[in-house]
């Protein structure tokens, strides 16, 4: 079994989040450090630690994630201008909880997408 994280606790509720939705899937959090004014992260519920984890079997929640992003994205009223889904992935990704996480990330312009290096 994967080691959990403080995502598992803050889906089963053991410690407080600024949640904004829950399904049988899928959970959708108030990023804590936000770098935008809407900064979300959508949770599937089952731990799986990195992308390079998902099986076959994991699809139904994956899809969920982005019609879930979909519809927060809406709420929070960033749909129209747009905004930016990351998965981040392992060391390289710079991911730092390992457990699948996408950040919804929008409500100002973000600008290009990965510096290059100098
Ligand atoms: P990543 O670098 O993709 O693994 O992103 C991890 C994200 O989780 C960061 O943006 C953190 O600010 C966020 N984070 C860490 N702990 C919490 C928490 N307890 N509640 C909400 N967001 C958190």
């Amino acid at each position: 079994m994967p080691e959990e994280t403080i995502f598992s606790k803050i889906i089963s509720r053991e410690i407080p989040s600024e949640l904004l939705y829950q399904d049988d899937l899928v959970t959708v959090f108030r990023d804590i450090n936000p770098v935008a004014p809407t900064h979300v992260l959508i949770v599937p519920n089952k731990l799986i630690p990195t992308i390079d984890d998902v099986e076959p079997e994991d699809e139904p929640a994956l899809g969920r994630m982005i019609t879930v992003a979909k519809k927060i994205a809406r709420e929070e009223g960033i749909a129209e201008d747009g905004y930016r889904l990351i998965i981040n992935c392992r060391e390289h990704g710079n991911q730092e909880v390992m457990h699948i996480h996408m950040h919804l990330i929008g409500g100002r312009a973000l600008g290009g997408m990965i510096k290059r290096p100098a």
